[in-house]
């Protein structure tokens, strides 16, 4: 379904374009060995070359360049085998030499493309513009002092790599499944952690709107720095409602860079964009062009794991699961290994999913853990569908065995047999708890002979009650009709 908004004047469609910064995963900083951890002390984590002491040179760090190089191959993009660094000039405290270095008119990775897994379960490809490498910028404190303002130097020279994509977006959702599939396959490929909350990933939302039908593109804003998701989303569908009903009263957009208000979740003008010529960009002259052979793409590329993409459709072929089951379990490479690892040994793998999707992340969300961190390991969950499938346990019991898996990490054939959970398929135990429950209800088997056979399953439930739910259920079902029914 289309995002339009509905105006007085007619429907309007919006269109998205995401700028990504999205942090390098790398010991060390882009042009220099400093460290790059997260949260250390102020000022702690700065060499000579990223507070910009005069006569200090940039080294380009290589490792940098072929984790570029391997997100590039993820987002199936052209890798420009020369790239160019060059200055983006502009002042402010935070970045003590006057300039940023960035990549403008030749950056390492050209055009690519992201599919997005909408919803509702279809699937729609994104563009990708560009993927240029620079360095971050440090850091202004303002809300330490009242009267000054302090620099944090740490981030300086931190390795960025810049992903734009194309105004392909249509509204807050395509948006969100965006930033999802890109932080999956960043993290799949381990060039960037995707912790938006850390300020690894930060998003820079491009927005305008157009009347339905209409071809052109109108101005765009551009709100800065978003760092969650929902904030994206919050972010992209208030200054669209703004833009539209500016239009409606006859006034114009203007290109502007504007702030997203978390506490509110509007947009606010912040100044007047610049434009690519008012930075000044230029060669950098202490780097040489970036020029890398077909044998180092090609290594980086033979090295690539297998992608969300792809291993969702390995997923749908070789487990048989649908879409939208397979798509939720390969989001995150920990989740997509643990349901291989439970659907192993020839189990039935839709019933795998279902444990995993369900059971397992109903437990995980409300201990708030990961599935790294889950207390059931894969092979507990395995061995768990096991017992059920030998009929040693009821689906009914293995969920209780399992809330005990999850509070205690524990074997559930351990677990199974110190309760004394084993499912009762003994003929004549099951047949006594039959007979009392027919005794005490006289009249509702009347009403079955009698033809309301609906009630065979309340009387069904009855004896699985008093069996605590041991009982085996194909069994129960049976004995039971053959009983009243004859
Ligand atoms: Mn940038």
């Amino acid at each position: 379904m289309p995002y339009v908004i509905e105006g007085e004047t007619g429907d309007w469609e919006v269109i998205v374009g995401l700028e990504v910064h999205a942090q390098i995963i790398s010991k060390s900083k882009l042009f220099s060995g400093s460290a790059t951890a997260f949260g250390a002390e102020p000022n702690t984590q700065v060499s000579l070359v990223d507070a910009a002491m005069p006569g200090m040179l940039p080294v380009i760090n290589k490792h940098c360049i072929a984790q570029a190089v391997k997100t590039g191959l993820g987002l199936k993009a052209k890798i420009n085998l020369q790239s160019v660094f060059e200055r983006k000039n502009y002042f402010y405290a935070d970045l003590p030499q006057g300039y940023q270095i960035s990549q403008f008119a030749q950056p390492i990775v050209g055009e690519g493309t992201i599919i997005l897994d909408l919803p509702d379960g279809s699937t729609r490809a994104v563009e990708i513009e560009r993927l240029h490498m620079e360095q971050d910028a440090g850091k202004s404190l303002h809300d330490q002092d009242p009267t000054r303002s302090f620099i944090d130097l740490n981030r300086s020279g931190v390795a960025l790599m810049e992903i734009v994509s194309k105004p392909d977006m249509r509204g807050p959702e395509d948006a969100g499944a965006y930033l999802r599939k890109l932080r999956s396959i960043l993290r799949y490929l381990e060039t960037c952690d995707g912790n938006m909350d850390e300020g690894s990933m930060r998003c820079d939302c491009n927005v305008s709107v157009r009347k339905v039908g209409e071809t052109g593109l109108r101005t765009r804003t551009e709100t800065k720095n978003v760092n969650s998701v929902r904030f994206v989303m919050q972010a992209i569908e208030s200054e669209a409602a703004r833009q539209v009903e500016v239009y409606e009263e006859g006034g114009e957009v203007f290109q502007k860079t504007r702030q997203f208000d978390h506490a509110t979740g509007d947009t606010k003008a912040m100044r007047s964009k610049e434009f690519a010529h008012d930075y000044r960009y230029f060669p950098d002259p202490d780097l040489l062009p970036l020029v890398l052979t077909r044998g180092f793409v090609e290594a980086i590329k033979a090295d690539l794991p297998e992608l969300p993409d792809a291993k969702k459709d390995r997923f749908m072929d070789e487990y048989g699961l649908s879409p939208y089951d397979a798509g939720v379990l390969v989001v995150e490479r920990p989740t997509a290994d643990y349901f291989e690892e439970v659907a192993k040994r020839g189990r039935d793998a839709k019933q795998a999913a279902n444990w995993v999707i369900t059971n397992l992340f109903g437990a995980l969300n409300k201990a708030g853990k990961s599935v790294s961190e889950s207390p059931v390991s894969a092979g507990n969950l395995g061995r768990l569908l096991d017992l059920m499938a030998d009929q040693t346990i009821s689906g009914r019991i293995a969920k209780d065995v399992f809330e005990i898996m999850v509070e205690t990490g524990g074997d559930p054939a351990a677990i199974v047999a110190e309760k004394g959970l084993e499912q009762v398929s003994d003929t004549g135990a099951i047949e006594a708890v039959i007979d009392t429950v027919m005794a005490e209800n006289a009249d509702k088997v009347d009403d079955i002979r009698n033809g309301k056979e609906k009630l065979l399953g309340w009387f069904v439930g009855q004896v699985m009650k008093a069996t605590g739910g041991k009982a085996n259920p194909g069994m129960v079902n049976d004995l039971l009709r053959k009983k009243i029914l004859g």
